[in-house]
């Protein structure tokens, strides 16, 4: 195992009718920017809950943000929290309102003109104005971890940001709530956490045993939950086990003293960037032609993925990491999500030339567990999900 630390500073309040413990996890006297999206939480009722939770704080309200949050769009919220003092953030929604407040939590901070530069110089960021949330689809584990994902308009860009001070403070996990979710939602989150768990187990051996089990234990979880959380969202027991596998599939937890790849994000971003897919979905036609093309060097956790996971028995160990990524594959289709790109887009022909150039252009020259990804390859790899 390799060497690391692991702090992770969020509460979880997981469970049903948790919402009126909002105004005790709130600092007393807080100025709170309530952040949410196109207006799901105003059908679901979860709008009207909050609001009652938090009737005796100042709050003001910034909803409107679109899934994959634009960078153009939230330069008025910084404006807001700058003008109105705003001291805390509640972040109601999924990812990408999640992902939304941490960026206006970092630009709250930031000393310059331009909060881009947060995204596009890399910079870390150690404090950040601190926020709580309440979710409202389990996927990204966005309510458990110090990472943002944040687009650009002018640019056509999507990139990541982070730091220790993006935490949330706390997050409330209440599993009803994907009773409302649409088919293609549950699709997504299963796919994202799944793929998550992906990123950081299928790399090269070193003797992590422990973090390899917790790995497996949430893929299974999720090949075991997935069918009964599509036919019936109001299967408790399903969702309960659906939301919290999200929720540590991307905590921290399972990345210590394990290689990360994240390629198949990497290149994924580049797609909703491009073409508007959403971001599992462009996770689905990465993955099996990134595992393919890196074959040599996968193939052991692959076939022991395929073992485990899947329950391939015979054949030798190249065939058990065929298999396990062909089985990977009709996962995804049995969700109802599509693995190539020419079933998203007909206007696909450039898209691996542009991304190589893209990375290029950025300084990417070396993605995945090893760094030894080249934009060369990255090219090889999208064409091959055409
Ligand atoms: P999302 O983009 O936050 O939400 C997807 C859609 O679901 C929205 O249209 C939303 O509608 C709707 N919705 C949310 N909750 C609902 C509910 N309870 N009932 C009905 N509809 C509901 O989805 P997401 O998959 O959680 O987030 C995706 C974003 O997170 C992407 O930008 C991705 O890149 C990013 N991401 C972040 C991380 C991370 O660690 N930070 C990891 C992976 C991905 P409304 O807008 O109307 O609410
Ligand atoms: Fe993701």
């Amino acid at each position: 195992m390799q060497n690391f630390e692991f702090k992770n500073p969020t509460k979880i309040i997981f469970g049903k009718d948790q919402l009126d413990k909002l105004a005790t996890e709130i600092p007393a006297g807080a100025k709170i920017l309530m952040t949410f999206g196109g207006g799901s939480i105003k059908k679901t009722g979860i709008y009207d809950k909050v609001k009652l939770a938090l009737k005796d704080f100042e709050l003001v309200e910034y909803g409107g943000i679109p899934a994959n949050p634009v960078y153009e769009g939230l330069l008025d919220a910084v404006k807001i929290i700058k003008e109105q003092n705003i001291t805390y953030m509640l972040a109601v929604g999924g990812g990408s309102v999640i992902d939304a407040t941490k960026f206006l939590a970092s630009a709250a901070y930031f000393d310059g003109d331009h909060p881009w530069d947060i995204l596009a110089k890399r910079k870390r960021t150690d404090k950040g104005l601190p926020f709580g949330t309440v979710l409202t689809i389990p996927a990204t584990g966005s309510e458990s971890n110090s990472g943002a994902v944040i687009s650009n308009k002018a640019t056509g860009e999507k990139l990541g940001m982070g730091g220790p001070g993006l935490f949330p403070q706390f997050s409330i996990l209440d599993p009803t709530v994907i009773t409302t979710l649409p088919e293609r939602q549950l699709a997504n989150g299963i796919t994202d956490a799944f793929t998550h768990v992906l990123e950081q187990y299928l790399t090269y051996p070193v003797g992590a045993i422990l973090q390899d089990r917790f790995a497996e234990s949430i893929m299974q979880t999720l090949v075991e939950v997935a069918p009964k959380v599509m036919k019936d969202p109001t299967d408790y027991e399903a969702a309960s086990n659906f939301m919290w596998s999200c929720t540590m599939a991307l905590n921290g937890l399972i990345q210590k003293g394990v290689p990360s790849d994240w390629a198949v994000h990497a290149m994924g971003h580049e797609l909703t960037a491009m073409y508007g897919i959403d971001h599992a979905r462009t996770l689905a036609i990465v993955a099996g032609s990134h595992y393919r093309y890196n074959f040599e060097n996968k193939k052991e956790k692959l076939a022991q993925y395929g073992e485990r996971i899947w329950g391939i028995q015979d054949g030798s160990l190249e065939e058990k990491a065929q298999q396990a990524i062909e089985k990977t594959e009709a996962f995804f289709h049995s969700l109802g999500i599509a693995t190539k790109l020419s079933e998203y887009t007909e206007d696909y022909s450039n898209t691996a030339a542009e991304i190589a150039k893209r990375f290029t252009d950025r300084g990417w020259l070396g993605l995945g567990e090893r760094q030894d990804l080249k934009p060369a390859d990255v090219e090889k790899i999208v064409e091959m999900a055409y």
